[in-house]
């Protein structure tokens, strides 16, 4: 038997309207867990290196955690992969909600789509039931609206729908993939779009059998009771009304401007009632004792719900208040888009007309005001219309097509995706490395265990190292007991800073564990949910495998060195890796380079990134490295000298 997993993929073929469902391979969750992990693997397997982002060969892949459906609590993020057209490489985009859940209730572990509908189709998946039906009705539709008519339709409530709305059925770039009023940004709609899927609706009524359960319920019971009493769960960002942390440290307007004093009291009191006269209630996600999501309702606009960053992105844009993001959200997120790139993207248009470098007849009829403005971007942009069909290519590739000097305007991105808005003084090296070599798209998504700056003074750092539950090992307590200056840290302590939070990012989105009680909070001390040191045994419970911390860390490295390989076979390499150019005002490239030179050598890749042989073959992977060497992409003059040591992860 199976356990925590169903053991079947449903694949889809949307050209011919075919739908198998398929069985997995038993191995793959020791290998590679599932969610993203599997993912990278089929994308590796089935993408060739060649392929067209919108080519009908392309895979969409929504995928469940290995948890999901157990009764581990905060199980619910489902991982969405795919290959994006914004950066040509592999994308990664997640959503929580009750979606995965819902999946795996049904009796799949993944969906996989290939291929392109004639027209506008939906999916419907009522437990072993599974029809492409016609969505020519829903064309236009918003993403909630879209899930609201599909509830009526199948006249079932407890359907769980995502849904691409106008931006996704555009091919926008920037187009998410909204399910309750949770999305999967960073490019994934677009292929939803590209592909004429508008939703996908799920029933689930089985069960999923665990293999340990009176201890596993044991476990989880008490771990909900945590997660729902500590501060040191959930997206505190969302419900806490002082918000000076965004407002005073990251950038405004095309993340250019910082205003480090706009906080204030009498701000914060307004804002607080702004909230609190428009907010219906708070939600959460699937079995989890948090509520992070304010559901918001503006007048005359479209409900919606936000989370900490995303109710400042339009408003700081746009240099207005908090009324105008709440204003504007609505339609933006019933429109399905990103709403981390595009008010930056809007910010960089109006910023290349103000440089004479896009004419006011490029914006016909636009408003004078910044308010006006940014609607109007945000209905050209979703409808590719006018100036608004290159900008939805988003900022690096509109400033390529609009040239004459907007490539300099282009300076939060990096590997082709737009970046949070923060622009520092002096360089933080994990930090560096984890923007230059990530490849989650986004900071967020990779940063959250170790702390991002150094405590003032040994006293407060022995108390933080005290209660510090999430480190994996010893050695990340002396690493932050002796840290008292931001740019001053061993490469060593750096390679290790990083290895480990990316670790917790790639189990979490394998596992499908909400980063707001693991990944993402490990950085605040005591109080975590989730960690390397209970993450294993969890693991053993639900799905009877002997899972330890080591091998745990081995899938971490190999479903990481398998994303990889993913992007390095799409022609990723070392130029790529470089953070926005002003995101610290004080660089030093020799010293970058040798950090990049180091930590390349950490992880076993080469001088260009590319895991050598050796690497690939340490994490079963001896088959990667054959096609590597066949494409001509792996070889022995980008070594590093045998001459220099290579530290592997102390960890592995
Ligand atoms: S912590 Fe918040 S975001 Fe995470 S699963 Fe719970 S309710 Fe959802």
């Amino acid at each position: 038997m199976r356990y925590s997993e169903t053991g079947f993929n449903l694949e889809i073929n949307l050209t011919r309207g075919s739908i198998e469902k398929v069985a997995t391979d038993p191995d793959t969750a020791e290998l590679y867990l599932g969610g993203q992990g599997s993912a990278a693997k089929i994308l590796w397997d089935r993408v060739k290196s060649g392929t067209d982002p919108f080519s009908p060969d392309n895979l969409l892949i929504f995928s469940t955690g290995l948890l999901h459906g157990t009764p581990v609590p905060a199980a619910n993020r489902t991982v969405v992969n795919t290959i994006s057209p914004q950066t040509n490489l592999m994308s990664h985009s997640l959503f929580g909600g009750f979606f995965g859940p819902e999946l795996k209730y049904a009796g799949y572990d993944k969906i996989i789509i290939r291929g392109k509908a004639p027209d506008l189709v939906y999916l419907y998946i009522n437990n072993d039931k599974v029809e492409i039906r016609d969505a020519t009705h829903l064309r236009g539709k918003g993403t909630t609206e879209t899930g609201d008519l599909l509830k009526q339709e199948l006249g079932d409530y407890k359907v769980q729908v995502a849904a691409i709305g106008l931006a996704g059925e555009n091919r926008v770039f920037m187009a998410s993939i909204d399910h309750n009023h949770a999305s999967a940004a960073r490019g994934v709609g677009v292929i939803m779009g590209d592909k004429r899927l508008k939703a996908i609706a799920v029933r689930g009524t089985k069960d999923i059998h665990v293999a340990r359960p009176a201890e596993l319920f044991e476990m989880t019971h008490q771990m909900r009771r945590k997660i729902g009493e500590s501060d040191g769960c959930g997206d505190w960002m969302a419900v806490d009304e002082d918000d000076s942390f965004h407002h005073n440290h990251f950038a405004w307007g095309n993340a250019r401007t910082r205003r480090k004093d706009f906080w204030s009291a009498e701000l914060q009191e307004r804002w607080t009632h702004l909230k609190y006269d428009h907010m219906d209630r708070q939600t959460g996600c699937f079995n989890c004792s948090k509520k992070c999501r304010n559901v918001i309702n503006w007048p005359g606009k479209p409900r919606f719900a936000y989370k900490c960053f995303g109710k400042d992105t339009y408003h700081m844009a746009a240099f207005l208040e908090l009324d105008f993001s709440f204003e504007i959200l609505g339609l933006a997120q019933e429109y399905g888009v990103d709403s981390y790139s595009t008010p930056q993207v809007m910010a960089f248009a109006l910023e290349l007309l103000e440089a004479g470098i896009l004419k006011d007849t490029d914006f016909p009829d636009m408003p004078a005001d910044n308010r006006g403005r940014f609607f109007y971007l945000l209905e050209k942009i979703v409808r590719r219309e006018g100036i608004g069909d290159i900008l939805a290519d988003g900022v690096s590739q509109a400033a390529i097509r609009i040239g004459n000097g907007a490539e300099a305007y282009d300076h939060n991105t990096t590997k082709k995706f737009e970046q949070l808005p923060i622009k520092l003084g002096k360089l933080n090296p994990a930090y560096f490395l984890m923007i230059a070599t990530g490849e989650k798209m986004s900071i967020t998504q990779i940063e959250g265990s170790f702390p991002q700056d150094p405590l003032p003074t040994r006293e407060q750092r022995e108390a933080f190292v005290n209660k510090w539950e999430a480190v994996p090992d010893e050695k990340f307590k002396q690493y932050f007991l002796n840290w008292e200056k931001r740019n001053e840290i061993s490469d060593q302590a750096t390679c290790d800073i990083v290895d480990w939070n990316e670790a917790m990012h790639y189990i979490d989105d394998s596992i499908g564990l909400c980063g707001f009680v693991s990944s993402f909070r490990g950085q605040f001390g005591g109080g975590v949910a989730y960690h390397m040191n209970n993450i294993p045994q969890i693991i053993s419970l639900a799905t009877g495998l002997d899972m330890s911390k080591e091998k745990l860390w081995k899938c971490f490295q190999r479903i990481r060195t398998m994303v990889r390989v993913v992007n390095v076979k799409r022609g990723l390499r070392r130029m790529h890796e470089r953070p926005p150019e002003d995101h610290w005002a004080v660089r030093n490239e020799e010293f970058e380079q040798k950090l990049l030179d180091t930590y390349y050598q950490y992880k076993g890749w080469n001088k260009q990134g590319i895991p050598t042989r050796k690497t690939l073959e340490r994490l079963d992977l001896e088959y990667v490295a054959d096609e590597l060497e066949e494409l001509g992409i792996l070889k022995t003059e980008d070594e590093f000298a045998p001459a220099q040591p290579v530290a592997e992860a102390a960890t592995a």
